[in-house]
């Protein structure tokens, strides 16, 4: 069993000199404020940032202390108090430290001459690695309002359309299920019978997950009304030119790329249609119904121990790249990795980077199954890549959206083909048919909740009634599914069961994005072999420092493309393809 040496960041002793340093750094920034000129030479302007990104990731190194010991015991005692601590100071650093972003962005500051574009061009220029970073922020902040609406948006906001959003989650808490002779008050519980091996279990937590939405339809239409219309309006005042644009500038994709990526999925839904009938074949029904697309496919009784598992994704990664192994290794060699369950620790797993300039953190929760190899290969993944992102300036280290998952995703699938080949027969089945569900539930899924999306959006400032609603939603069902299975009535409520809907609009098209890059990008590996290995160490060691459209079209990848994205989809089919063979 392994614990992480959480003393590479701070020992538990420094916490309050740590804090106390931190309050020094803020200070001393703070005294530059009378520098900030737009004529200002680019020396004192590198001497301020670095200041900045010094504090960024002092900061970052101790919060992130904290989540780690937070992850291996939320209920200890005295990490209330250092979160209190942090809090503090976090309201201290943007109360003081305010107008150097807005100064930076362009914006009025009170007894600052604004910083002009000129200037600006000239004075980022100088810190190549964070011109991006200061053009991006600098353009977004065209979309903010002045600073009394700005205060005016914010108070109104918080006795209103949050208060409206809270109301969404206290209502739907509320909601009790009924199963057969049992009453679940949460949906957690009566998840598991979604995933029953029994078909009537299957039907009845269905039916019994969307009564109360039913039961409660004009309520959560009333929400959903109010929400999605005053993201709308906030996006015509901010000036943007439609609703989901304020997400895709937010994420930093063009919409272009975005429309691309919804596109190219709704073609491909079809692919997925031969998969649901296959899937009916393996599970024993004539034809699937809706209730069945998660239900379980024989499962792996192999068991994998932490160091069996450890050495397969290790010789999984060291067979792809040596630095790829070199990197992974690293991190276990460097004692950050929490490798089981135990009492009081989080659940899940995350990799974790405090800085460019340390070695990442994973937490696993071993259970020694398949699915735990699997986890493993993907959190090493996201280290791998956090260990070249070294160099960069720790504000931009992270990878964005668009490019977050490409080792993790990457790491998996080799891992999934390397297993596969040494799988028996009933093994691949299983196997495959899990991979293509979850490829299913990550992409397609999730672009036709943005479809839904797009069609209420255009609509409801014309007004919408509760069943009009559920009918565009039901469609959308149609168009997904199309004859490969039936639909039953009461999926028409799925809508109002979607937290995402309610909390972040147009979010869920991230999900399928990142998956479908990495995805494409292994099918280009695939296609083109080792030499294709420079071009992704390339994209990982940028970290989020690029511009991704560009980055990526500098190894070739030009994600304007439909047929870039259709990589993805054929790599998928041929697994479609593959199954159907051994089901045959
Ligand atoms: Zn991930």
């Amino acid at each position: 069993m392994l614990r992480w040496n959480l003393d590479h960041l701070i020992k538990e002793k420094d916490f309050d000199k740590g804090v106390k340093y931190l309050e020094s750094q803020i200070s001393k920034l703070k005294s530059y404020k009378k520098n900030l000129k737009p004529s200002m030479s680019e020396k004192t302007f590198k001497e301020i940032v670095e200041l900045s990104e010094h504090l960024d990731e002092k900061s970052d190194i101790i919060g992130s202390f904290l989540s780690l010991k937070q992850s291996e015991n939320a209920k200890e005692k005295h990490l209330k108090i250092w979160e209190a601590k942090l809090n503090k100071l976090g309201i201290k650093a943007t109360d003081e430290l305010l107008f150097l972003g807005r100064w930076f962005d362009g914006l009025e500051v009170p007894g600052l001459t604004r910083l002009d574009d000129k200037n600006a061009k000239r004075l980022f220029k100088t810190i190549p690695n964070l011109e991006v970073s200061f053009t991006k922020s600098r353009d977004l902040a065209k979309h903010s309002l002045s600073e009394k609406e700005e205060k005016l948006a914010i108070r109104k906001d918080s006795t209103g359309i949050s208060i409206v959003g809270e109301l969404y989650d206290l209502i739907t808490n509320d909601f009790k299920f009924k199963f057969r002779n049992k009453t679940f008050d949460s949906v957690e519980l009566l998840k598991k019978y979604i995933y029953s091996a029994s078909a009537s279990d299957r039907e009845k937590a269905y039916k019994s997950l969307f009564e109360p939405y039913e039961n409660n339809i004009e309520k959560l239409h009333s929400i959903y009304t109010a929400i999605s219309t005053n993201w709308i309006n906030m996006a015509e005042l901010r000036r943007y030119d439609s609703p989901i644009q304020v997400r895709n500038i937010s994420n930093d994709v063009p919409d272009k790329v975005v429309q691309t990526v919804i596109d190219t999925s709704v073609k491909n839904a079809n692919i997925f249609h031969e998969y649901f009938k296959l899937k009916a074949k393996i599970i024993g029904l004539k034809k699937l119904r809706r209730y069945d697309i998660y239900a379980p496919v024989k499962k792996i009784n192999k068991k994998y121990s932490f160091d069996e598992s450890k050495k397969l994704v290790l010789d999984t990664y060291k067979e792809f790249h040596l630095p790829f192994f070199e990197k992974a290794n690293k991190i276990f060699e460097m004692g950050h990795v929490d490798s089981h369950p135990r009492k009081n620790k989080r659940t899940g797993a995350f990799a974790l980077l405090a800085s460019p300039n340390l070695t990442p953190y994973i937490m696993l929760n071993h259970d020694d199954t398949y699915r735990d190899v699997e986890t493993m290969a993907h959190e090493l993944g996201h280290g791998i890549h956090d260990l070249y992102t070294k160099g960069n300036y720790p504000s931009v280290a992270h990878p964005g959206l668009t490019l977050a998952e490409t080792a993790s995703t990457l790491g998996e699938n080799i891992l999934f083909d390397k297993l596969l080949e040494s799988a028996n027969k009933s093994e691949r089945i299983s196997m495959l048919s899990d991979k293509i569900g979850g490829a299913y539930a990550t992409i397609i899924r999730q672009i036709f909740f943005v479809k839904f999306e797009q069609e209420i959006y255009s609509k409801v400032k014309d007004g919408l009634t509760h069943e009009q609603v559920s009918e565009i939603y039901f469609k959308t069902l149609k168009e997904q599914f199309g004859n490969s299975l039936t639909i039953s009535e009461e999926f028409k409520y799925e809508w109002a069961y979607i937290p995402h809907l309610f909390r972040s609009p147009f979010y869920t098209y991230s999900y399928a994005f990142g998956e479908l890059l990495s995805m494409s990008l292994y099918a280009k590996y695939k296609k083109e072999g080792k030499s294709f290995i420079p071009k992704i160490e390339k994209i990982l060691a940028a970290g989020g420092s690029q511009d991704s459209v560009k980055l990526l079209k500098s190894i070739g990848v030009d994600i304007t493309k439909q047929s870039f994205w259709q990589g993805g989809f054929d790599t998928i089919r041929d697994r479609i393809s593959e199954l159907k063979e051994l089901t045959k």
